[in-house]
Formats: C-alpha cells, structure tokens, sequence
C-alpha cells in the first residue's frame, strides 16, 4: 500500500489571515496546502469597498482577495476548496513536538500534516427573533454585496450600530428609496468617518435605542416590528427587506476540541501559538484580535513565520 504524503503545513480557511500565510510559506520553500473552506476569500468577498488597506486607497472586497488568492497560487500553493469537516491528532509523541494532524474533508481524501494555521475567522451573528430564520433570503440579509441591487427603490432596514452596520448603510442607500438605521444604543460603534457619511446621506435616518422584535411578511418580508428600549414603545416599520449587521461570531468548532477557548469560543492563542503543540492560529477566530483585514494579514504572516519556526525545530 502506498504510504500517505505527510503535509508540512496545512492551512484551513481562506480570508486575509489565512492567504497571508500561505503567501509567506510557499515563499520560504514549505509548499502549504490551502482548505479554503465554502467560501473562498471569507467575509470580505462579501464587503464591498475596504478603504483602510495600505496601498489601496478604496477596493472592492472581491478584488483584495481574488488578488491575494492569485499571489498564493502564484507562488506554487495549493488550495483544496472545500470545507475541512474534522482534526484527528494521530499521532503526538508526549514531551516532543511531533505531532501529526489528520485532517477529514468531505468529497476529498483526508490529509496529514505536521502543523496547522486556523484561520477560519468568523460568521454572522443572528438576533434570535421571530420571522429571522423564516424569512432568510425573503427579505432577511446578512449580505448588502450580494442582496442590495434587489432592493432598488425599496425601504430597508440596517439593524447594528458598528462598521459593519454603516457600510451596509452607505451601500443601500445608493439603491434603496429608504434605508432606516436600527441602533440599540444612542451612539454608533462605527469609526467617526463612516458615520459622518452616513448622517451627510438624505435617504438615511436612525432609530436609537431600539431592537427589532418580529420580522413579518406574507411571502417575503413587508413588517419589521422594533421596540424602544427605554420606553418599551413599539414601532412597526413597513419595509421590504432587513440586513443585519450586528457583529460576528468565531468559527472554531473545527478545533473546540483540541485548543484551548475563551468564553466567547475565540481561539486563546499567544503569539499565534495555540494550547495545542503545531497547531497556529490567526485572524478573526482568535481572541482579542483586532477585526480588520489587514491586522488578519499581519497575524496570519506571524503564525507562518511561528509555523516555520516549529517544522525547523522538529
Ligand atoms: P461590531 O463592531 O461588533 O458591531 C456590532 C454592532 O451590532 C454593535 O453596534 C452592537 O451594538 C450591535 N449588536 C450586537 N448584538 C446585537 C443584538 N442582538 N441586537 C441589536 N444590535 C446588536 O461588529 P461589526 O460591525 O460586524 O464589525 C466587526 C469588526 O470588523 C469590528 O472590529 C469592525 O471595526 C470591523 N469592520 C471594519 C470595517 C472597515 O474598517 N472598513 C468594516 C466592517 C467591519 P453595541 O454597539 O450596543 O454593542
């Protein structure tokens, strides 16, 4: 039977820390291989345009990514795009640093490899509240990139009050008649430049202090039901279709086993090192992170040049 090649480092997702790293591996000679996951280029394939990364004073998410996804493969790495199902420690000699990854991926044989980079970053997060799941893709969004031009000359509603939130904002309102703003709290968390632009819109107002409670419709949504935080007050608001924006959650049931997690399920890693010996992670899956693309970058080079180290130790 012939015997299983033995990766040196397999890389599992596919945003800006993961490609960093697999940029800087491929250029030190280690030929990573890239589980892209379902979604090749990860949450900024859905942002539209990035304005604070270094070299490019406004680019489509889309474009960042296809342009880093084609500098890794320029550079000799290879990508399976699929999303890894499980990790297996197969094989861990107790005081050395010799462990050994398996790694099952449906629709692909399972992989070995001596280290691994996490960099599965993060999702959406849901509200939780009636018509949210039953109206997903009947007007529920999470994607303004993907739905927006749907919702030309229509009303819609933005629920979150972070960068996120604004953006997706700022993009409806070049398609929608009315966009309304739904905030929890009475000051936005979103950076001072992104909520000037928001106020200077004129089809753009906020409601403060408020959370949605039901999401209704017959066949796709047409009522977004929000009450008033310090009053109770409830609004019903007509409109066509709800993005919601409020924040993210870590993808890192892949690894819950393995490493250790913070209370949020964040990956706890110092310096990219998890509690788990060749496994690195970085980007938006581990703790206190800072959620830009291209801090991800930076971290997603760190955990390469760790990983590097750690091969050469062994
Ligand atoms: P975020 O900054 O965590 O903001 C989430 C927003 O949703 C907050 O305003 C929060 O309210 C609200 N929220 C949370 N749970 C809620 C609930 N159950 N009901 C109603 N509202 C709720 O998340 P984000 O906007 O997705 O951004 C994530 C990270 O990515 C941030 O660090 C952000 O700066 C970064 N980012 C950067 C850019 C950029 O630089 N271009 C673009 C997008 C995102 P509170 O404010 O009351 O907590």
């Amino acid at each position: 039977m012939q015997e299983q090649a033995i990766e040196n480092v397999v890389i599992i997702g596919s945003g800006p820390a993961g490609l960093t790293a697999a940029i800087y591996l491929a250029r030190s000679d280690l030929n990573p291989l890239v589980i892209t996951g379902l979604n090749p280029g990860g949450q900024l394939i859905n942002t539209d345009l990035i304005e604070n990364f270094p070299g490019f004073s406004s680019i489509k998410g889309t474009d960042l990514m296809m342009k880093m996804m084609a500098h890794a493969k320029e550079l000799g790495t290879r990508f399976i795009y699929e999303a890894a199902e499980s990790i297996d420690v197969t094989s861990v000699i107790p005081q050395g640093n010799n462990g050994k990854f398996t790694i099952t991926i449906p629709r692909a044989d399972p992989v070995c490899a001596q280290a691994m980079i996490i960099a599965t970053g993060a999702r959406h997060r849901h509200l939780n509240i009636p018509g949210e799941s039953e109206f997903t893709n009947r007007g529920v969004s999470w994607c303004a990139t993907c739905d927006g031009p749907m919702y030309k000359s229509k009303k819609v509603a933005v629920i979150g009050g972070g960068n996120s939130a604004v953006m997706e904002a700022l993009f409806l309102s070049s398609f929608a008649s009315e966009v309304t703003l739904i905030h929890r709290r009475d000051t936005l968390r979103a950076d001072n430049v992104m909520q000037q632009k928001l106020f200077n819109k004129d089809n753009v107002r906020c409601i403060w202090n408020s959370e949605p409670s039901v999401i209704a419709g017959k066949t796709t949504v047409d009522t977004l039901y929000i009450k008033n935080r310090l009053t109770s007050d409830e609004t019903i608001l007509k409109v066509d279709g709800v993005f919601i924006a409020v924040g993210t959650t870590p993808t890192s049931e892949i690894v819950k086993e393995l490493v250790v997690l913070d209370d949020e399920k964040y990956i706890l890693a110092t310096d990219t090192a998890t509690s788990c010996e060749g496994i690195f992670a970085a980007g938006d899956v581990v703790s206190r992170s800072l959620k830009q693309a291209i801090y991800a970058a930076g971290h997603g080079a760190l955990a390469a040049k760790r990983t590097e180290e750690f091969l050469g130790r062994r």
